[in-house]
This record gives C-alpha cells, sequence and structure tokens, in this order.
C-alpha cells in the first residue's frame, strides 16, 4: 500500500480481532473470524477505503483474510501477528428470544503480549476509533497520535468496566464520543434513567453521549440537545454479535466524510449505522457483511429517515 496515501477520510481502528464462537437456540457458529475491530471496519468501509487498523491477532488466524480485508480498503500493515500465542477467542450465547447475552468464555491470549507501536508517518489520525479492547492498550494508542484536533470515539463492554475501571476511566476521559449500551451506561454511572446517566457520562468527559437499547434502538445526547433513533426491524434475528460494532462502526466511516462533526452530523450518521447493523444481525457471524452493497445500506436508511 501506498504510505503517502491521501490523508482524507483516514481513520485508525483500535479492537480485537477474534474467534468467536457463537450459540443460540437453534444454531451454534463453530468457530468464525470475529472481533470488535473486524466488525467496524467492516462498517466502516462502505464510507472509506482509508482505514488502518491496529490490533494483534495469533498464530491460528488465516491470513486470507486479511487480504479480504485489503480488497475493502481496510489497510492491515500495522496488524501484529503473535507467533506464540493463538488469537483472541470469545464464546457467547443468546438466550431469551436474543434478550440476554452470556459469555462463556474470554481468552485474551495474543491480547495479552500485545504492545500497540503506530507506524511512523502514520500518527497522526483525525478520526480515531477504539473498539472494545483492554483500556491500557486503547490508551497507549492515544498517547502516540499527534494531532490535538483528533476526535476520538470509544466503545467499550462490560468486562473491561468490571475488570479495568481506573484505566477506562482515563480512557473515558480522553473520548469525544462515548457508545455503549443501556446496561453498561447503568454500570458505570449508577443511573437507569438514560438522561441522567448521559449527563454524568458528559462529566466524566465526552461530549457526545450514545446510549443503545438494543432493539429499541438508541439515543443521542450532547449537552444542550438528544436524540432518539429507532432499530431497523428485521423479520428474522440469526445472530446479533457485532450489531453494536457494526453500528458504531457505520457512524465513525460516515463521519469521515464530513468536514465538521456536530450533532446534526451524529444524528445522519446513525441512520447510516443502524441499516448496516441490521444487516449484520440477519446473518451468522460477519457473513452479510461481505457482501453487502452500499445501495442495501441507503434503502433501509431511507426508511429509517
Ligand atoms: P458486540 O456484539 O457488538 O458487542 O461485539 C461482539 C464482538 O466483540 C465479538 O466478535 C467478540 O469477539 C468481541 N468481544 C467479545 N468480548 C470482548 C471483549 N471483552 N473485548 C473486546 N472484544 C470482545
Amino acid at each position: 500500500m501506498n504510505m503517502k496515501k491521501n490523508k482524507k477520510n483516514q481513520i485508525l481502528v483500535a479492537g480485537t480481532m477474534a474467534f468467536d464462537e457463537i450459540i443460540t437456540k437453534s444454531a451454534n457458529s463453530g468457530r468464525v473470524i470475529g472481533g470488535a475491530a473486524t466488525y467496524i471496519s467492516y462498517s466502516a468501509s462502505f464510507f472509506t477505503s482509508n482505514i488502518y487498523i491496529s490490533s494483534i491477532i495469533g498464530n491460528d488466524f488465516p491470513l486470507k483474510f486479511l487480504d479480504e480485508m485489503n480488497s475493502k480498503g481496510i489497510l492491515t500493515e500495522m496488524i501484529e501477528i503473535s507467533n506464540e500465542k493463538k488469537s483472541f477467542f470469545w464464546r457467547g450465547e443468546y438466550k431469551n428470544d436474543f434478550n440476554t447475552r452470556v459469555t462463556h468464555d474470554t481468552q485474551l491470549n495474543a491480547l495479552e503480549l500485545y504492545k500497540p507501536k503506530l507506524k511512523e508517518g502514520l500518527n497522526k489520525f483525525k478520526l480515531v476509533m477504539l473498539g472494545n479492547l483492554d483500556p491500557g492498550i486503547q490508551i497507549d494508542i492515544l498517547s502516540q497520535i499527534e494531532n490535538d484536533d483528533k476526535f476520538v470515539i470509544l466503545d467499550t463492554m462490560n468486562y473491561w468496566i468490571e475488570n479495568f475501571w481506573d484505566t477506562l476511566k482515563e480512557v473515558i476521559n480522553n473520548s469525544d464520543l462515548i457508545s455503549i449500551n443501556d446496561e453498561e451506561s447503568e454500570m458505570i454511572t449508577g443511573e437507569k434513567d438514560l438522561e441522567k446517566a448521559a449527563e454524568i457520562l458528559h462529566s466524566m468527559g465526552p461530549k457526545f453521549v450514545i446510549i443503545k437499547k438494543a432493539e429499541d434502538g438508541a439515543e443521542l445526547f450532547n449537552f444542550e440537545n438528544k436524540f432518539k433513533s429507532y432499530a431497523f426491524k428485521v423479520a428474522k434475528v440469526v445472530d446479533p454479535t457485532g450489531a453494536g460494532d457494526c453500528f458504531i462502526g457505520g457512524i465513525a466511516g460516515y463521519l469521515t466524510q464530513s468536514e465538521e462533526i456536530t450533532f446534526d452530523t451524529i444524528k445522519s450518521a446513525i441512520a447510516y449505522g443502524t441499516a448496516i447493523a441490521s444487516y449484520n444481525v440477519e446473518n451468522m457471524g460477519t457473513k452479510n457483511l461481505l457482501n453487502l452493497s452500499m445501495d442495501d445500506i441507503k434503502i433501509r436508511t431511507n426508511k429509517l429517515n
């Protein structure tokens, strides 16, 4: 890849690249490729072909998959490959008609060794998407970015909130937009009321807060405004894994095309993130993302607006 590539629409995505095993009432996926960075970057790739991933994979990860990512404009040159360890592994089960997700196993594996090192010339990103990952790694990545005007988007989940709260607080403090679900927001703020929770989250750093409510959509807050978005109702959910990542990945991708990031641009971005997430849940793992087109996405985005 040409390192002197135009910086326009450039984005750094950090997050896990993983093997997942997904169990639903009617299916078991076996080992499939997943991970936060995988879903986020596929989703963002509908808007930009200038996506750099910072992540680590293990010795078991099929390199063919990286070629497939490259073909979508996802640049994999900063992904580290561990010779010693396997890839991050997550096994989760959906119960009660997909309303409950139980994590049976999280194996950090190669992630435990990861010391991110942004490449020379690739440390001035204007848009940084910190997907689900060890907050220690997230903060390390942020510290390497030399751009005072960067816009930082953060996604995290219960595992990191429970086990790494002090570091995560620091990452939140350095973020401009946080995207979490209602349970995670309650874990952090102790508030069930979303407006009050958003106020607390604002006081911790981020100007913009998105609280996701699964099939009930999501709410966006800044200090003055709030906006409720609705989910796109699909005929049949097959696997909700990665829905949150596709949602925020679509938002991040859309924002690479915006001159300025405002409440209104994030509002428009949400419709795209919602549409991509809705296609993703209709098939197992990342399957639907591989064949989706912008025309498909626009059909659902238009119905949401
Ligand atoms: P989502 O359904 O949007 O929460 O994303 C699910 C994806 O996140 C799966 O592909 C997992 O590999 C990945 N994942 C699960 N647990 C973690 C974790 N603790 N940290 C980072 N990624 C995770």
